[in-house]
Order: C-alpha cells, then sequence, then structure tokens
C-alpha cells in the first residue's frame, strides 16, 4: 500500500467534482489521470496536496492518512506538484525559485548567521549544490541566473518541476504538464518524466496528450464527471466502449 486513495469524494455545493473514486497508486510508476474537462482531475489533486480537505473518503500514504492534513504537513510527508497554470515566482531567478523551495531561508535563520558564518555558508553551499543538480537533470542549468519568467514557456515548465524536485518528494504531481509543448518540446518531456521516475519518484500524471500518456504511463485511471469511469494499461483503456463514449463529443459538450 503506498499511496491509495479510498472513495474520495469533493463536494462544492451541489456539484459532485470528485464522486467516490479509489485509485491505488504503485510505488515507483508513472500513473496517468485522464479525462475530460472539468472531470475532476485537478480536484483530486487539490485534495491530495492539502488545498481541500475531501467531504467524503480518505487518502492514504505509506498506510497512513494524509487528506485533510495541511498542506505543509502533506509535503513533508513527501509531496509535491506543478501547477495546470504555471507559478513560479515572477521577480526571482531560476536558480531562487529553487532555494525558495528547499526551505533554505527558513533553516538558515539571522542568528545563525551571526553565530556560525562559516557553518551557514557550507550549508548554503550544500542548497545550491542540490538545486544546480536538479537544473541540470531538467536541462535549464543554463538559466540559473536569469529571471524565472524570462525564459521561453517550455523551460519556465522545466524550472517548475525542478523546483517540484527540490523538496525530496516520494511522490510528485503533474497538472498537464505537456500543456503549450511543441512536439520536440513533449518529446523532451517524456525523457525527463522517465529519468524523474528512475530517481525512484512516484509519479501521478494528469495530462491530455494521449500519446504521452500511453507511452509512460503503467496504469492509467479515467474520470468523467468526477467519477472513475475505467482504468488499466494504456492498450486496455484505449479500446474501452466507455472511455472512447466520454471522449466523443467532448469539444462540443464542455
Ligand atoms: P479537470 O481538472 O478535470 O478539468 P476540475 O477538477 O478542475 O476538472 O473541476 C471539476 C469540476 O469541479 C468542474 O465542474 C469545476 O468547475 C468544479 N470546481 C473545481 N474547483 C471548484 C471550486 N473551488 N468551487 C466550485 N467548483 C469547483
Ligand atoms: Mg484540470
Amino acid at each position: 500500500m503506498f499511496l491509495e486513495i479510498d472513495q474520495l469524494t469533493m463536494q462544492f455545493g451541489g456539484l459532485l467534482a470528485v464522486n467516490n473514486v479509489s485509485i491505488s497508486i504503485k510505488k515507483g510508476k508513472i500513473h496517468g489521470l485522464i479525462g475530460p474537462n472539468g472531470s475532476g482531475k485537478t480536484t483530486i489533486f487539490n485534495v491530495l496536496s492539502g488545498y481541500y480537505k475531501p467531504t467524503g473518503g480518505k487518502v492514504s500514504f505509506e498506510g497512513r492518512t494524509i487528506s485533510g492534513l495541511p498542506a505543509y504537513q502533506i509535503t513533508a510527508a513527501g509531496f509535491a506538484r506543478t501547477f495546470q497554470n504555471m507559478r513560479l515566482f515572477k521577480t526571482m531567478t531560476v536558480l531562487e525559485n529553487l532555494l525558495v523551495a528547499m526551505g533554505h531561508h527558513a533553516k538558515v535563520g539571522l542568528l545563525q548567521e551571526i553565530l556560525n558564518p562559516v557553518a551557514v555558508h557550507q550549508e548554503e553551499k550544500k542548497f545550491v549544490e542540490k538545486a544546480m543538480e536538479l537544473l541540470d537533470l531538467l536541462e535549464v542549468a543554463d538559466f540559473a541566473n536569469e529571471l524565472a519568467t524570462s525564459l521561453p514557456y517550455g523551460h519556465q515548465r522545466r524550472v517548475e518541476m525542478a523546483r517540484a524536485l527540490a523538496t525530496n518528494p516520494k511522490v510528485i504531481l503533474l497538472d498537464e504538464p505537456a500543456a503549450g509543448l511543441n512536439e520536440v518540446e513533449t518529446e523532451d518531456l517524456r525523457k525527463t518524466l522517465l529519468k524523474i521516475r528512475d530517481l525512484g519518484v512516484t509519479i501521478f500524471l494528469v495530462e491530455h496528450d494521449m500519446k504521452l500518456v500511453m507511452e509512460v504511463c503503467e496504469e492509467i485511471s479515467v474520470l468523467d464527471y468526477g467519477k472513475k469511469i475505467a482504468e488499466g494499461t494504456g492498450a486496455a483503456i484505449s479500446k474501452d466502449p466507455v472511455v472512447i463514449e466520454a471522449y466523443l463529443g467532448q469539444e462540443e459538450d464542455r
């Protein structure tokens, strides 16, 4: 039992955004979550990351219930995420975006800095080294000292992923990482996802690019109107009539 979403429900007024959904995510895998717009994917991520307290059901991680915990405790338990709409710190450099995520400023207090400047310097060096390693992994190390928002869009998305990894997560939630990327960038993203998985980080991936999802996910869960309607390998769900039906008319209806 690694990550268990158990009969999860999230109701907003009269709307059941997530309706009794159970998903079991295995350690070290890439698990896909797909479904038409408005089917509840981001809401599940918001519950997982502690942004919402579910109105029903629970989430357990490594045997412990985490749903309902405040976001910082969920981060501490080993969760990190990226957002459907990117949220980099606009006035910071690429490197600073990572250092902030690492809690660098929280750890190195002013008092410590006065009492033991050498130790602080050592500590700082370790953070910078770790951050640079991640930027290197995501192939954006060359931009470390540029303003994050001055980078091309595809690079900013990589920085956002590096920042999520900077907290040393066990699970990373990626909300439509391929959105807005061109074909070449999407292919790079595919390789990056595999690299992240090979670090031992479990990936829960919301994505509209079916080709990408099919290529990288060991297992895929399909949502429609807040309910799980199918689950299995890419090969299995792409043939599932229920899934095909849910996607037909997606453009006209929603
Ligand atoms: P998806 O990510 O699959 O496109 P969402 O999880 O964003 O879907 O949304 C699922 C449904 O829940 C949508 O109908 C959306 O409008 C609604 N919803 C999401 N967040 C809220 C909220 N905070 N308050 C009210 N309704 C919400
Ligand atoms: Mg969404």
